[in-house]
């Protein structure tokens, strides 16, 4: 088969490999139909995340077909399509009872395309196949499913869930990447009087606008803390979201929220960040940081499926399998394509 193999820090390739097989009786083979590139994957090939090995297949997002199962495996079929969930899970170790499947102690967690073989392959071997995969349902798209594996279950939960977004807040959310995006759909599920979108890039703010964003904020040429202070008495936003992970846009967000307010950090971060506790000490903040657990994805299945939430609009960039090389140049200069999400399927000449 062919596979996108990271080939340590700015080389990657769309190469013949062998075909994955199952090695535990609880693994599923998935002939994947649909993926995508995720910022993490970038992260990868800038060399920020030392434990991807050369030769490592990338990817942890896909939508596909179940072709083969472990003796083992029992909720799922030969012939199902599944969406395999950017995070795996034993499904029986302290963390995955509670729930918290991202930090899975029996060698599951975010393992795909970062400690073992990834998504961005014609096949997968998929481990805890019953845990770690979820059925689509009839008549939702793999374009809508392909956005639940990882992103819209880390903007809901890492973002939404634990800054406890209440009817009627003000939420400000710092970068309209595709996590800040998925950030504005599953805020709006809470009613909030205002989501306040903030970025550099005007290509990003109108997407935000489009998805559900009140009102969106240039930070080159508006001050952002000067429109929450209008909207909010000058008290500032009760709940604000780190959706870029660099040190600048978590700061921000901490001067952008009101004293009792909620930080849900999403960004991931490759550099210390500051954190001012000589002026916030005083004010009773909640900061909260966190890896996606996906123990949401039930529910934001059921969101797409009864068209509650769309998803789809969030790929900007569709592409064959055989153009991988290309996805992953258009992706990486979003500032100029204006990539979000791009969506590889497969091509009739995969094989
Ligand atoms: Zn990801
Ligand atoms: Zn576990």
């Amino acid at each position: 088969m062919h596979a996108m193999v990271y080939h340590g820090p700015g080389r990657r390739s769309w190469e013949q490999v062998p075909d994955p097989e199952v090695q535990r009786a609880t693994d599923a083979i998935v002939r994947v139909d649909a993926v995508t590139i995720c910022g993490t994957d970038l992260h990868i090939l800038k060399g920020d995340v030392p434990e991807v090995q050369p030769g490592r297949i990338l990817g942890h997002e896909a939508v596909g077909t179940v072709i083969e199962i472990g003796s083992a495996v029992e909720k799922l079929a030969v012939g199902d399509r599944v969406l395999v969930s950017c995070i795996s899970a034993c499904g029986s170790c302290r963390y995955c009872r509670d729930g918290q499947y991202g930090q899975c102690l029996g060698g599951g967690g975010w393992i795909l395309g970062h400690l073992i073989d990834g998504t961005q392959a014609e096949y997968v071997r998929v481990p805890f196949a019953d845990n770690s995969t979820h059925k689509v349902p009839a008549g939702v798209s793999d374009e809508q499913m392909v956005m639940l594996a990882d992103i819209l279950p880390t903007s809901y939960e890492v973002g939404v869930l634990s800054a406890a977004v209440r009817p009627g807040d003000t939420v400000a959310i710092v970068g309209a990447g595709p996590i800040g995006l998925a950030a504005v759909l599953t805020a709006k599920l809470f009613s909030p009087s205002h989501i306040v979108v903030i970025d550099i890039a005007e290509s990003r703010l109108e997407a935000a606008k489009n998805m559900g964003a009140d009102v969106v904020v240039n930070s080159t040429s508006q001050d952002a803390r000067s429109v929450l202070d209008e909207l909010t008495d000058g008290l500032g936003a009760d709940v604000a979201m780190e959706a870029v992970g660099v040190p600048e846009t978590f700061e921000q967000a901490v001067r952008l929220v009101r004293a009792g307010g909620h930080v849900a950090n999403i960004g991931v971060h490759g550099k210390p960040a500051t954190l001012h506790l000589e002026d916030i000490w005083i004010k009773n903040l909640t900061i909260t940081t966190g890896l996606v657990d996906t123990h949401s994805t039930p529910s934001l299945i059921s969101l797409v499926a009864n068209h509650q939430i769309d998803t789809a609009a969030m790929i900007t960039h569709h592409f064959g399998m055989d153009e991988f090389d290309l996805a992953y140049d258009v992706f990486s200069r979003a500032g100029e394509t204006g990539a979000l999400k791009v969506l590889l399927t497969r091509t009739a000449h995969s094989g």
